[in-house]
This record gives C-alpha cells, structure tokens and sequence, in this order.
C-alpha cells in the first residue's frame, strides 16, 4: 500500500510543470532562485530566442551562454546591462556549444568584461572549425554527401548556399580558453555543479547540475517544447548522432533525480525531466518506424524519407537543409541497430529494412 501511495507521488510529481507562465521581456531578467538570473535574447529565425542564465559567482556572476552574433543582441545586453543588470560584473563565460546562437557573441562578452570562456575541448575546437570552414574542398564534400543521399545539383547548390555565414554569426572567438570536461565539478560562487556533457545535438555540449538546489542547465540536449535537433553533416557522413543523443537522454534519466528545475536553452524552465526525455525519445522512435514503413518493400532514398517524416513536401531550403541532416541521423542510427540495410546504385545510396 505504501508502494501505490510512494508511486502515485511521483508520478503526480513527474508530470510537466512549467513555474512561468511568461517569459523575461527584452528588458527584463527574472529571478529563478536567488542567485539565478534567467535573460532571453531574440534570434532572427523561427526559433526567436535563445536563453541565457547568471549563476552569482562572488562580487560578480557568471554567464551561461553569450547569444547570437549580431548587432541585434549586442543592443539587447545593452540594454539589460543599462538596466535591470547595471552594475552587474560577469565573472566568466560558459558557452554550452558552438552553435551561433550560444558562442555568437562569446568574443564580445570576454572582451567587455575582461573574462574568461570556459567550454568543452570539443566544442571549442568546433566553433574554431566553424569559423574556418568556408573553403572550396568543404564545399565540394558536402555537395557530393548531398548527391549521395538522392539529391539533385540544383537543391545540393541551394542547400550550399546557406550557412555560409556563421562568420557574420559570430564575434571573434576569444584565442584561448578553459576547458571543462565530463565529471568536472565546477564551484560557482556558494554552489557546486557537475559538469555532465552529451553528443546528438552538438559534438560534447555541456550541462550543469547542481545537487543541492535540484538545479539543472539542460542547455539545447532537453529543450520545454521543440526537439532539439540532431543532424549529420558531409564532415562525419556516417556519424551515428541519434544513437548519441539517445545514448546521452537515457544517462540523464538514470542520472539525475525526477525533481529538478529544468533550465533549457530555448523554451521556459519547467518540472518533469524524464516525461520530456520520454516524449523526446518517443518522438525519434515514431520517425524511426515511419521510415521502416517507407522501405519496406522498395528501398528509398534520404531525399525520398524527409518528406515521409516531415509531413511537408515543400520546404525552404533552410529548412530542407535541417530535414535532410535530420534525416540522415535516423536512417544511420537505423542502420547500426541493424534495422536497415544500405544500397549503392549510380552513387546513390537507398535504403531497406530489414
Ligand atoms: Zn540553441
């Protein structure tokens, strides 16, 4: 009897809470906890934030995440740092990825404060990619890993065309760094976090989890509401990101309690970390057995699936860009499960299941 009563707790208590209903306005930050600080900046896609916490860090705080690189975000800080933040000292800088909207302006925020960046090795070394990665042999690589996947010239052409502009995306990142790993314990001013890093959306992102305070800096690998996503790309053609990133969702779960504060990196901060993790897997799942239908009995083609999983059979390039390396991601993930099987014809590869 005990056992229902222990259950019926937890399970009441593991449902999706969100605390707030309404986000930090742009001139704004919202007080998660004392010492937690929750800012949003805007983005200028259809994600159209990104989140940024300060965690107190004796006279000063530290930053998690920088924001987008752009002139845009540059005002916003200004003004929060005239306003609600003014004053305010930041210690150092934690940038969880290398992706525009974390790193962008990482380089700003160091210089300004004079501070220091703290990453993963990983990430650092990807975003030093990122910022090289314009030139004609990678351009060529990705255009043949579009060719293979069943893509014609012209669509591989209008998906090179985009993100060629990380370095519009992105201040100058700062030339050396600190790095934290896996395991670390971080010590930020009266707290102590673990440093938990995970594969699938970038390389090695990095998360923080605080024990005492049930706190948790999910950065983009839990996110309130979306799917973070989880791509390949024409440098690893074969990487298997999906199995990563489920490999790193099921860690999470057998790691941290079922009660902590979730800080996302988009979205809001909610309660109920393992239903989301479950949603979010779940959702991967039915992607997986929508393209194990389509190649059952004639072998399909990437290019063929995305419109089998999206539900949409025209998207913008931008669009079709995130789709196809989403789309590689379940297929490989399928094939090292053993649930697919490969073909090449005329440099083409399809798939079938098995
Ligand atoms: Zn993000």
């Amino acid at each position: 009897m005990h056992t229902k009563t222990d259950s019926s707790i937890q399970s009441s208590a593991e449902a999706l809470r969100y605390p707030w209903e309404n986000h930090p306005g742009p001139d704004q930050v919202v007080e998660v906890m004392p010492g937690v600080l929750w800012a949003r900046l805007k983005l200028p896609f259809r994600l159209n934030h990104v989140n940024i916490y300060l965690l107190a860090d004796g006279d000063g705080w530290a930053m998690v995440d920088a924001g987008f690189g752009n002139e845009e975000s540059i005002a916003a800080w200004t003004t929060l740092f005239e306003g609600p933040l003014k004053g305010v000292k930041i210690t150092r800088l934690i940038v969880t990825h290398s992706h525009p909207d974390h790193v962008g302006l990482a380089g700003w925020v160091t210089e300004r404060f004079t501070c220091p960046l703290y990453m993963s090795q990983v990430e650092y070394l990807q975003s030093v990619y990122h910022q090289n990665r314009g030139t004609e042999e990678r351009r060529n690589a990705q255009r043949k890993f579009f060719l293979r996947h069943g893509m014609d010239e012209n669509l591989a052409e209008q998906l090179l065309s985009r993100g060629q502009d990380y370095l519009k995306r992105v201040s100058i990142l700062p030339p050396s760094y600190h790095r934290i790993s896996h395991g670390d314990e971080v010590v930020i001013g009266t707290r102590r976090f673990k440093v938990i890093t995970g594969g699938g959306h970038a390389l090695d992102q990095v998360m923080l989890y605080c024990a005492d305070d049930k706190l948790f800096l999910s950065a983009d690998q839990v996110l309130s509401k979306i799917s973070p996503n989880v791509s390949v790309w024409a440098v690893e053609p074969e990487q298997n990101s999906l199995g990563e990133y489920l490999f790193s969702l099921a860690s999470l779960t057998t790691t941290l309690p079922y009660d902590v504060m979730v800080l996302p990196g988009h979205g809001v901060p909610f309660y109920g970390l393992k239903t989301r993790i479950k949603q979010l897997a779940d959702h991967h799942e039915e992607r997986c057995r929508l393209i194990a239908d389509a190649c059952r009995h004639v072998p399909q083609t990437s290019k063929a699936l995305v419109p089998v999983v999206f539900h949409k059979h025209t998207l913008d390039p931008h669009q079709m860009g995130f789709a196809a390396g989403e789309l590689i991601a379940h297929v490989n993930y399928m094939l090292v499960e053993g649930r697919l099987t490969s073909e090449v014809a005329d440099g083409v590869l399809r798939f079938r299941t098995t």
